[in-house]
């Protein structure tokens, strides 16, 4: 049998776009070497699945080419999604700053995929090592341990490295590379971050603005023992390379220095660390005085420590060590450069019939449900191009 579409990858993007171009009478085969169709999705949003953002545009994306995924995110908007949630009756909410998660569990967007797939007669050949890709005479050629299959395009939605746990591989990026195509070096992106000396603060979370690179983020930081983690520090992570400095404010409210000398003259016998828990956790407060020698009585700080103290909590400058690798990462940035293809079909410039979507490519979305929607906008209008 000769299909018309094979896809690689039974991800998000990968059923999304098997469903789209199913349904409009395609015959679509996919193929995965997880037993189980949608294992990111399982886990997203720890099991609810943070399924779109409604504010998303193009903003919300990092890619070396910021305006590659206008097209898509206007062709398969978060409403659109929204709509198809509303069609099955799944029942959702939205959680904060336009996140939609689902009421019960991401096995309802899984099992809507696929059952949409399987009643629009999509095959799965799940649990299949692909050995080979050839392209000849305007045909794609897959080798699997298990069969060969023919087919007239070819969609690789085989994601980014987040996860190898889950089955994630660098087969995009070989696969892009066997046909021309340039990779923007794949990066761990909403991920922890390690730093030295501060397993004394784990398990701490502060509201705090954190700036790299001239973006900023304000949400919880969380001290692990290894490090940083926390919305805000994930968010940075998406923008910070080896080597850069952090600044962390964890009073993005008070201009500290200005506050403890007006509390030297007003309240000259109130101890530092009584001052400061009032405006942070007891424990950091006791860390970073003893620290830096401060747990005294405010009137006995010269104006010089004080001013120290205010840029340790309004500038807290660090450079991490590194990233907790991709076991710990929720997305990789970089990927297939999108220069090399249509941003309207997803199309490969160098190989007709050749297709990439979802996180293959160079686009990577903030926390928040924006990657997830890449993958439904992107697998859909390669979709419907099929
Ligand atoms: C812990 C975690 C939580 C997340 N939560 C959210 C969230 O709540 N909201 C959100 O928007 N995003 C979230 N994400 C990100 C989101 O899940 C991904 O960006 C999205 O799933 C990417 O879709 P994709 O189809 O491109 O890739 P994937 O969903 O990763 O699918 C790729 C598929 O390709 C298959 N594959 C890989 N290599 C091969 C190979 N060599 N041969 C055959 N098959 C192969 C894999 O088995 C997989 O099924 C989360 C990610 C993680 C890790």
């Amino acid at each position: 049998m000769i299909y018309n579409t094979l896809i690689i990858g039974a991800g998000a993007s990968g059923l999304f776009c098997a469903m789209t171009a199913a349904s409009n009478g395609k015959k679509v085969l996919v193929v995965d070497h997880n037993d189980e169709a949608g294992a990111k999705i399982r886990i997203s949003g720890g099991g609810r699945c943070n399924f779109t953002n409604i504010y998303a545009t193009f903003e919300n994306y990092v890619s070396s080419n910021p305006r590659f995924c206008i097209s898509a995110l206007k062709q398969f908007t978060p409403k659109d999604f929204i709509k198809l949630l509303d069609d099955a009756k799944i029942p959702y909410h939205e959680k904060k700053l336009g996140q939609m998660f689902c009421d019960k569990s991401s096995e309802d967007i899984i099992d809507l995929l696929k059952n949409r797939c399987l009643s629009l007669g999509v095959v799965f050949d799940l649990g299949s090592e692909v050995m080979s890709v050839e392209e000849a005479d305007g045909a794609f050629l897959l080798k699997t341990n298990k069969a060969r299959y023919t087919s007239e395009k070819l969609v690789v939605a085989t994601g980014g490295m987040s996860l190898p746990k889950l089955g994630a591989t660098d087969f995009s990026y070989k696969l892009a590379r066997q046909f021309k195509h340039k990779i923007i070096e794949p990066k761990q992106a909403l991920v922890p971050l390690l730093l030295d000396d501060c397993a004394g603060l784990s398990g701490l979370s502060v509201d705090a603005e954190v700036k790299c690179n001239k973006k900023s983020f304000r949400e919880n930081i969380l001290f692990t023992h290894v490090g940083l983690s926390g919305p805000a520090i994930l968010q940075i992570s998406s923008y910070w390379d080896r080597g850069d400095f952090i600044e962390i404010n964890m009073l993005p409210n008070l201009d500290l220095f200005a506050e403890l000398k007006l509390l030297k003259q007003s309240s000259p016998n109130k101890k530092l660390t009584n001052i400061l828990s009032s405006y942070l956790p007891k424990r950091l407060v006791e860390y970073i005085c003893s620290e830096m020698k401060l747990d005294k009585n405010i009137s006995e700080l010269k104006d010089k420590e004080l001013q120290k103290l205010g840029d340790r909590l309004n500038h807290w400058r660090i450079v991490p060590k590194g990233t907790q690798g991709f076991n710990y990462a929720e997305v990789t940035k970089g990927g297939v450069d999108t220069k090399e293809v249509s941003s309207k079909t997803m199309e490969s410039q160098k190989q007709a019939g050749l297709y990439f979507v979802g996180e293959a490519l160079d686009v990577t979305g903030h926390l928040g449900g924006f990657n997830l929607q890449w993958a439904w906008s992107s697998g859909y209008v390669a979709g419907l191009n099929q």
